[in-house]
């Protein structure tokens, strides 16, 4: 296995980006089935509405990485239960991947989030979902608040070494009693002189059972409960942490997930990002650049879900035909890469709109909610024409038809998506 590598300039700071070239030493029996050339997420175009030349090295960069550090062992870690997200931080963050719209004085590249857009899309050629899921907390849904608004100490002992990959962070908003109903949660943090003392739990937590630190949701008062969050840095080798359980789950295997137990947890005052209170809208602003991760990270899995599809139904035969010949096959595949496109057109009008500073809270809803649909009805219709293929453990159809069913749940339900658009299109009944 060969790795060079070379330095790369991105809006005057350069990072060095890992090139590596490799051969598979193990593949999976779809890609087997599949045509040689992997399709690219979007034409490499100089007139790209969203992307330009750099976006693309960006890209190309990162997809060297996953294609010699990260597929080569996916199934190993499905078949674990958990990938070695230290190892795997270490690789991407050495290589600017985890930071790109960070500041560069706490190790990111100082870039837009077109660019986080960007390396999204592109860690959607991993060849699971739950890999990207736990790449996207560290980089896009732990992070942001504290990039934007924690102070110059906590970034520098939280911020900094999660963006080079030292340290691995999880996201804990979501409870046993609370997932939809954020405001609803009931971890307490009661102010003791200069520390807060910590009492509750967290249920669903990415990485949890290996993060370094959490990006706590926790109520510091009681107040209003919109009023009464604050986001706090917490390290979770602190005494009084528990990571009760490993939960087994339907997909997304190779990502660990946790329920996280704090009893008496102490820390002190200062880890709190920002403004003390301002937790709840800190996180819903979090959330805006999650959901448009999240889409961006789906749509390049569903375009290689076709395309290994109408590989596969090429060579199939079926009545003296390939099934991909019927017409009903290939006019819904038609239709289905058609929906793709007109998602992937929201996404970055959404995105463009939203390095520019405007409110992209109602299209990012939307965008989120019809990335879970249309992965829903996807790897459903996919899965159709593998046959009894499909129903086996084998090919990435019958992974993608487990992992994307998160789209719809994690991060805002689809009926949470719905209640958001409602609110903007002022639809809602009055209380
Ligand atoms: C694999 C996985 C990883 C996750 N990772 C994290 C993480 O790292 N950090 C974290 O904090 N959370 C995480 N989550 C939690 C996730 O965000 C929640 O599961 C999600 O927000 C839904 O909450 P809930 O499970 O409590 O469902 P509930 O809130 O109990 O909702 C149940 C269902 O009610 C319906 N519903 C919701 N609102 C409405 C409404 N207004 N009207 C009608 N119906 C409605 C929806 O269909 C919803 O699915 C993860 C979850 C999973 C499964």
């Amino acid at each position: 296995m060969a790795v060079c590598v070379r330095s790369l300039h991105y809006s005057g700071f350069s990072r060095q980006i890992l090139k590596t070239t490799a051969v598979f030493s193990k593949r999976h029996i779809s890609e087997r089935v599949s045509s040689k050339s992997e399709p690219r997420s979007a034409p490499q175009t100089a007139d790209h509405v969203l992307y330009t030349q750099e976006h693309f090295a960006l890209k190309d960069s990162l997809r060297k990485i996953i294609d010699q550090e990260i597929n080569p062992y996916v199934d190993e870690w499905e078949e674990k239960g958990q990938f070695p997200a230290h190892r795997i931080f270490k690789i991407l963050g050495s290589a600017g991947f985890l930071g790109v719209n960070k500041p560069v004085e706490y190790g990111g590249l100082g870039l837009d989030f077109s660019y986080s857009v960007a390396v999204a899309e592109e860690l959607g050629s991993i060849n699971c979902g739950g890999i990207p899921m736990a790449i996207g907390v560290q980089s896009d849904m732990a992070t942001p608040a504290l990039a934007r608004f924690g102070s110059a100490e906590l970034k520098k002992e939280f911020l900094l070494p999660s963006i080079m990959g030292d340290k691995v962070a999880c996201l804990g908003v979501s409870e046993v009693g609370a997932g939809s109903d954020v405001a609803s949660i009931k971890t307490k943090a009661v102010r003791k002189g200069d520390e807060f003392v910590i009492n509750g739990g967290k249920m669903w937590t990415t990485t949890g059972s290996q993060a370094d630190w959490m990006c706590l949701l926790a109520n510091t008062s009681d107040g209003p409960p919109h009023k009464n969050k604050s986001l706090i840095c917490l390290p979770m080798d602190l005494p009084g942490i528990h990571i009760a359980r490993k939960i087994n789950k339907l997909g997304m295997w190779s990502s660990d997930t946790a329920e996280v137990f704090f009893d008496d947890v102490r820390v002190p005052c200062k880890n709190v990002i920002g403004e003390e209170g301002m937790g709840f809208t800190y996180q819903m602003l979090q959330f805006q650049e999650e959901r448009m991760w999240g889409v961006a990270n789906i749509l390049t899995t569903m375009e290689k879900i076709i395309q290994e599809t109408i590989n596969y139904t090429r060579q199939r035969k079926i009545f003296h035909q390939p099934v991909l010949h019927h017409q009903v096959v290939h006019f819904r595949l038609a239709e289905l890469q058609t929906e793709i496109e007109l998602l992937r057109s929201l996404l970055y009008r959404c995105t463009a709109l939203y390095i520019k500073g405007n409110d992209v809270t109602k299209l990012a809803s939307m965008a989120k909610l019809k990335g879970g649909r249309l992965a829903r009805e996807l790897g459903d219709g996919c899965l159709q024409y593998w046959g009894g293929m499909g129903f086996t453990s084998d090919v990435l159809v019958s992974r993608f038809y487990r992992d994307s069913r998160l789209m719809s749940i994690g991060a805002g339900a689809d009926e949470v998506m719905l209640s958001i658009i409602c609110k903007y299109m002022d639809t809602l009944p009055k209380k």
